[in-house]
């Protein structure tokens, strides 16, 4: 088996996708599936669509490309805010895309007319968490210049909380997003078809069963594929965290020093390391690095091992506590998101899918 290998379980995958659509579904909101941290595997793309949610959602256009092509029958989310360079590849492979900017906008249009089509966009609104959005006072000002644009058609009001500022979604901010919509819809004489109510860590409140009535959509990536919710990261509930496993080689096991013996200058990354003093330990080398991978985002399987640090290409463990391994030994390691994310664009990590346990073909992705 060629090592470093991602193990894929697409039909745990599926399973997730499903059984949080169908959670969803319970209290009137729908899901598009999210891909960006696989990079739009269509393979992976499949198994999400396979659990019935509502459409596909990435944020690089090269990869909503990429399922363009694949055919899928479902609309394309474009989630990160497109660039005003890239406005006629937008209107050409994606359906919706979610803005927050009056330039990029007016050239959506000015492009979407172009092309003989509407092209459908999510207002984005700042609710605290200071990454994309416009501000609540600017609102109207901004749904006004929208409905000035022949060429976009408004479909609803987004939100995105907990990823730059960590700000958590309550019933208090999102039901002021839900407000929001139904002034627009008041005021402006509209029906606003999406009240996209935020990622994975929307979950807990829906579970809670506080999420605000009026939030009809969500956009979930990390708890589709690692069963996550992404407050605090906790495991969900009736859905799998290890529909993804790596498996990397021992290239060297060896009993050496706890310490290295010199004078310590930097690291090969410009940190001065520190270490602590166990005397000699069982010391592995694993052949991927920091060019694979997350270091604080891995997690060795098997009981006792213990990840003491890594270079561009090299992982190093001490195993003394663990069952005895040997060079040629594969050791799995589950995946945070961060750590999923490198590894699936790593070209260097061999993906495998998997069904029903059995192992299916190799590719890359
Ligand atoms: C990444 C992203 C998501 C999905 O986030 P998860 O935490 O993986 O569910 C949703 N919306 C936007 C705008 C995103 O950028």
């Amino acid at each position: 088996m060629p090592a470093p290998t991602v193990i894929i379980d697409l039909e745990k995958i599926e399973h997730n996708a499903r059984f949080l659509t169908e959670l969803c579904a319970g209290q009137g909101i729908e899901i598009v599936g999210v891909s960006k941290s696989v990079w739009g595997s269509v393979e992976i793309s499949t198994a999400i669509l396979n659990g019935g949610v509502s459409g596909l959602a990435e944020s690089r256009l090269e990869n909503i490309r990429k399922l363009r092509a694949a055919g899928f029958a479902v609309p394309l989310w474009l989630l990160r805010l497109p660039a005003l360079s890239e406005v006629e590849p937008v209107v050409q492979l994606a359906d919706i895309s979610l803005n927050s900017e009056l330039a990029v906008i007016g050239a959506l249009s000015e492009t979407a007319l172009v092309q003989g089509k509407k092209h459908k966009i999510i207002l984005m609104v700042d609710l605290g968490d200071l990454r994309e959005g416009i501000l609540p006072e600017d609102l109207f000002f901004f749904v006004e210049k929208i409905l000035e644009c022949p060429g976009v058609e408004l479909v609803g009001l987004g939100t995105n909380l907990s990823c730059y500022g960590g700000v958590i979604p309550t019933e208090e901010n999102l039901g002021r997003l839900v407000s929001y919509a139904r002034q627009i819809e008041k005021r402006y004489h509209l029906r606003l078809r999406y009240i996209s109510g935020g990622n994975s860590s929307s979950l807990p409140l829906l579970m809670a069963k506080k999420m605000p009535e009026g939030i009809n959509h969500l956009r979930l990536g990390e708890s589709i594929l690692l069963g996550r919710e992404t407050i605090g990261h906790s495991a969900l509930d009736g859905v799998y965290q290890d529909a993804f496993f790596l498996e990397a080689e021992i290239i060297e096991k060896k009993r050496k020093a706890s310490i290295p013996t010199g004078e310590i200058g930097e690291d090969a990354f410009g940190d001065i390391p520190v270490f602590e003093e166990k005397g000699e330990i069982e010391r592995a080398i694993v052949g991927i690095g920091r060019a694979d991978i997350d270091i604080a985002g891995i997690v060795p399987v098997d009981p006792g091992i213990f990840v003491l640090g890594a270079s561009s290409d090299h992982l190093l463990l001490d195993i003394t506590a663990a069952r005895k391994f040997e060079t040629g030994d594969v050791l799995r390691f589950s995946l945070n998101y961060s750590s999923l994310l490198r590894v699936m664009l790593s070209p260097s990590v061999t993906k495998k899918w998997q069904k029903s346990g059995e192992v299916d073909s190799y590719s890359q992705c």
